[in-house]
């Protein structure tokens, strides 16, 4: 762990020295939600996925076949399902998509209303949706499932769908429990940066629990002053502490910040196989000293009347 927060402090050094627009490659791809975007890899293209770029502060390129798959965990049973606080901001009950966008439209028309099934508590992912009301800093709790019914789907093309951060920062949701992929792509995974510790996913159909405490990245123009920071319980078990982010997550190249602003949408992404999301909530860090009353020690007893 100490030697994970000192790449992050590292990484931290040598970003901030570093435009981050320099660092681009090619243009970012655009979070796109709905149907909007760009043609979508098959699960087949997504398994010939070579190896890329070593990642900075590791020893590891992004989906290295060296890397050591995580090791599985039974998390205790059941998993996590708490009801939402009273400041949490509750972005799915299970009765409507009304805190979501789907397809952002082009030319920027307005977005479309999502088109993804609402059922019996849950949303079956179609196209990507995203959040309405933009956040920075938060606290997130999400559950999900993959239904892994169609045999010719494995690996990237199983139950594979995504918890997007700020629209740009991926958290892997895939069909993990007996559907090997590559480490930094699996459940639980920063995408193509960090596989999970462990590996506490469920069979499919049973429900999986995510807890993200999520740092946004700050930006000083085009510099990175702060990278964005991720820490995941998944299923009840921590699987990263407070790691630090390369930037946007990507297959290939290598992830790479480009500026934008405090807050941004959280999306769901839609890609292969079925998944189904239900219980999803959220809370604005603030940080500390943010109340607005104060303690009052009752006043000293009155003096006897002597
Ligand atoms: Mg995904």
């Amino acid at each position: 762990m100490h030697t994970r927060r000192m790449f992050g402090t590292k990484m931290f050094a040598a970003l901030a020295a570093i435009p981050a627009v320099a660092q681009q490659a090619a243009p970012p791809q655009a979070p796109a939600a709905g149907k909007g975007r760009g043609p979508v890899e098959t699960p087949e293209e997504y398994e010939k996925h070579p190896e890329g770029s070593p990642i900075p502060g590791q020893k590891w390129k992004v989906h290295d076949l060296q890397r050591p798959l995580p090791p599985k965990v039974t998390p205790g049973l059941p998993i996590l399902s708490p009801a939402s606080p009273s400041d949490a901001i509750v972005l799915f009950d299970g009765k409507d998509l009304s805190q979501w966008s789907g397809g952002r439209g082009r030319g920027g028309a307005a977005p479309t209303a999502p088109t993804n099934k609402v059922e019996n508590g849950y949303v079956e992912m179609g196209p990507t949706i995203a959040t309405k009301e933009k956040f920075g800093d938060c606290q997130l709790h999400l559950e999900w499932t993959t239904l892994g019914e169609d045999p010719t789907r494995h690996g990237q093309g199983r139950g594979n769908s995504g918890v997007t951060m700020m629209g740009r920062y991926e958290i892997q949701v895939l069909s993990g429990y007996n559907n090997p992929s590559y480490s930094d792509g699996g459940a639980g995974s920063l995408y193509g940066l960090y596989p999970p510790m462990v590996n506490p996913t469920r069979p499919e159909g049973e429900w999986n629990s995510y807890d993200v405490f999520f740092e946004a990245p700050q930006f000083d123009g085009d510099k990175v002053v702060k990278p964005a920071y991720v820490t995941l319980i998944f299923n009840g078990i921590l699987v990263h502490h407070r790691v630090a982010l390369l930037g946007t997550t990507s297959t290939l190249p290598l992830a790479k910040y480009t500026p934008h602003a405090p807050e941004e949408s959280l999306s769901l992404q839609g890609h292969t196989g079925k998944v189904r999301f239900r219980n999803i909530w959220i809370r604005r860090i603030k940080g500390y000293d943010t109340g607005t009353e104060y303690f009052h020690p009752d006043p000293p007893s009155t003096p006897g009347g002597h």
